[in-house]
């Protein structure tokens, strides 16, 4: 699976602008409190004017008749002298205090012979410890006090001290033009309209037209939304402000709601703006679905100051909100009605052509040979979107600067795809001979079955290099155009190619591994699916089982996440999968049957050379032979006789360019895990 940067967003806008005064009240405050308590600790702590003197001095005072009372405590004396007593050198005495001598049983009875008043001291170092205890717990809150204003940024609404301030980013002069962005072509058209409106609003309020307030950008990640929004302002020359649907999800409650009226004041102030909401879907989910765990009171409260802004402000202020999403069905149906995101655009994964486009302007960015086939390229990387592309062009790009290469040729783009496709190689891990073998012999079961089999896919190359991701091998096929629509038959040459690799284990070694759990868990997908989704069992019918996304608040409380059909469809779809899944294995074996002697001979050289691909493997796969059936089949259907079970589509529930079950992979991966060890 290719996984692109996390980030997609290459220059990560600066922060240029905090928003109101800088540094409010709060400092002060902050400044106010600490002087008042360190004077109170000072002052509980008793450091204060008493005069050091020793135990004898004490004594000798009393002798002298100089005090008046003293106060023992078990380590201190605290000595008050008569009025106006004198030392010895004719200053007043102050009061005294000496550390206490405990062994010392004379000091009572002389204090008794000379009749001075005596009583006992609770023990001062006691009581300052007291008092710190008492603080304690007001130092800590204002720690904790300083540490969540830190945490927070410049945001003191929590308290009702300082000015809200959002944390923004406001971007101007953005470089970005639609002539960075390809293969979205739609998405272009729609936006090129939304900058017609940014540099020229007075031609639309002359004829009275409302300029829309939101557009919504909707497609899968990667494909580039991002990107696109900041082209339009690039068009434009308008102020980008920009703002993540993570950032408006803060801690205290409020405080997204806060920075949202915040965004909407400051915008309009700069308009002509876009304002763009990325990741909307943070913040516009459904209201009132908090589940088992009660209502995100935050999220709606963010929520509910969005649909408040953008009602609030004039369209002809000439701010236009642009928000991006890759999940609109979870969005809040407040969000899409009229006057709010009333327009949504597509931004889908890019067809073939649009791919060379993309590649086009990712490789203007490096020193590539002169005759890189883009079109050869584009038809490698099915199912990829923009960042998958631009990845491997870098990716490329790295592996031609490693080689110590003049510039990046066409076997390191080859290369590129398949590390995105499959992870990095593994060339230290060694697989031992046996495991070796195993999946050399899974690989190629994969590799015939799927050319004995008239709708698959050609294969491009089986390697049995180890790979991240737990990935021992795989055999790659790559669709020769992009598929928007599958028949039954295709579906069910499908699995069979995917149980390739299980059947020729059992084939071969009469034993099988773990190595096919990627396969099965593939298998049983599609599947089931043809059973609940695409109406392709007639025990089962035209009816859709699956799950249904319906806005939350139409969902029965009840019916949450229930499958929707009785306990005996379910047996039944079952028991169909379970058919299905016999037949294709069983199919799978005699094909492999068919052609065991070609098993062993490119088992043979997998083994050594670990790769197959281009010439060797062609030649290889020229050999395999098809079962009697399926050559008949191709025949008819080479003559334009498509027989009428075939013509199962599902239209609509297959995603363009979605292989028919889990997630898209760009090409055709039947990879042999490691397994569950
Ligand atoms: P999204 O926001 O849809 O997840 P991004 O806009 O962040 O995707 O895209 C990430 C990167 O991928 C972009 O910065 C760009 O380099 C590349 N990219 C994505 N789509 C395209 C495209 N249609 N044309 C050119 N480059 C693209
Ligand atoms: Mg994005
Ligand atoms: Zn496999």
């Amino acid at each position: 699976m290719p996984t692109g940067p996390k980030d997609r967003n290459p220059e990560r806008p600066k922060e240029t602008g905090r928003f109101g005064p800088p540094g409010s009240g709060i400092n002060w405050l902050l400044i106010v409190a600490f002087v008042v308590l360190t004077v109170l600790l000072v002052q509980a702590l008793g450091t204060s004017a008493y005069q050091e003197v020793s135990h004898a001095e004490v004594k000798s005072y009393i002798e002298r008749g100089l005090v008046e009372r003293v106060e023992i405590g078990s380590t201190q004396l605290v000595v008050y002298p008569l009025e106006g007593a004198e030392d010895d050198a004719g200053e007043a005495l102050a009061p005294m205090r000496a550390v206490r001598v405990a062994a010392d049983e004379s000091l009572v009875p002389l204090l008794e012979e000379h009749g001075v008043d005596y009583r006992g001291l609770a023990d001062p170092g006691c009581t300052g410890g007291l008092m710190m205890l008492l603080f304690l717990p007001v130092l800590l809150l204002i720690a904790f006090w300083i540490f969540m204003f830190r945490r927070m940024g410049p945001q003191g609404h929590a308290m009702g001290f300082g000015k809200v301030k959002a944390r923004l980013y406001a971007e101007e002069g953005i470089k970005v033009t639609f002539d960075d962005v390809a293969g979205v072509d739609e998405a272009r058209e729609e936006l090129e309209e939304v900058v017609e409106f940014l540099r020229n609003p007075e031609r639309f309020h002359r004829l009275g037209a409302r300029i829309p307030r939101g557009v919504m950008l909707v497609g899968p990640p990667g494909t580039g939304k991002t990107l696109i929004a900041r082209a339009v302002a690039g068009e434009a020359g308008v102020t980008f402000f920009s703002i993540s649907g993570s950032d408006f999800v803060e801690m205290f409650v409020g405080v997204g709601a806060a920075r949202v009226r915040d965004l909407f004041e400051q915008a309009k102030e700069k308009a002509p703006c876009i304002i763009f909401l990325d990741e909307l879907d943070a913040v516009g989910k459904v209201r009132g679905g908090g589940g088992p765990m009660g209502g995100n009171d935050e999220r709606e409260q963010t929520l509910n100051a969005l649909l408040v802004e953008m009602d609030g402000f004039d369209d002809r202020a000439g701010v236009i909100v642009l928000a991006a999403t890759n999940r609109p069905e979870t969005l809040d149906p407040a969000l899409l009605r009229p006057g709010r995101f009333d327009r949504q655009v597509l931004v889908d994964r890019p067809d073939r052509n649009g791919r060379c486009a993309i590649l086009r302007i990712h490789l203007r960015r490096i020193v590539a040979v002169e005759d890189v086939d883009v079109e050869d390229l584009a038809q490698q990387t099915t199912g990829f979107v923009g960042a998958d592309l631009a990845n491997v062009v870098n990716e490329a790009a790295l592996l031609a600067a490693r080689r110590g290469a003049e510039a990046v040729a066409m076997a390191d783009f080859r290369h590129a795809i398949e590390r995105v496709i499959a992870g990095l190689e593994k060339k230290n891990r060694r697989m031992n001979p046996i495991e070796k073998e195993i999946v050399a012999y899974h690989e190629n079961g994969h590799a015939i079955v799927a050319r004995a089999l008239p709708t698959s896919d050609p294969v491009r190359r089986i390697s049995i290099v180890p790979r991240g991701m737990g990935a021992l091998g795989y055999t790659l096929q790559v669709p020769l155009d992009d598929r928007y629509l599958l028949t039954r038959r295709e579906l069910v040459d499908r699995i069979c190619g995917l149980l390739g690799g299980r059947a020729a284990e059992e084939v071969v070694f009469g034993e099988v591994s773990t190595g096919a759990k990627n396969d099965l868990q593939r298998v049983s997908e599609i599947a089931r699916r043809m059973m609940t989704e695409f109406g392709m069992s007639e025990a089962i019918g035209l009816v859709h089982h699956g799950a249904t996304q319906r806005p939350m608040f139409l969902e029965s409380p009840e019916g949450h996440g229930g499958a929707g059909y009785s306990d005996e469809t379910a047996r039944l779809i079952d028991a169909e999968v379970r058919e299905l899944v016999a037949y294709c294995h069983d199919r799978a074996r005699r094909i492999l049957l068919h052609n065991r002697t070609l098993l062993e001979t490119m088992s043979r050289r997998l083994m050594e050379d670990e790769v197959l691909e281009d010439e060797v493997l062609d030649a290889f796969l020229s050999q395999v032979m098809p079962l009697p059936e399926d050559e008949e089949w191709a025949r008819e259907h080479r003559a334009g006789k498509v027989p009428v079970s075939d013509v199962a589509g599902a239209e609509g529930s297959v995603p363009p360019n979605a292989p028919p079950a889990g997630p898209v992979t760009p090409g055709r991966l039947t990879e042999q895990g490691s397994g569950d060890r």
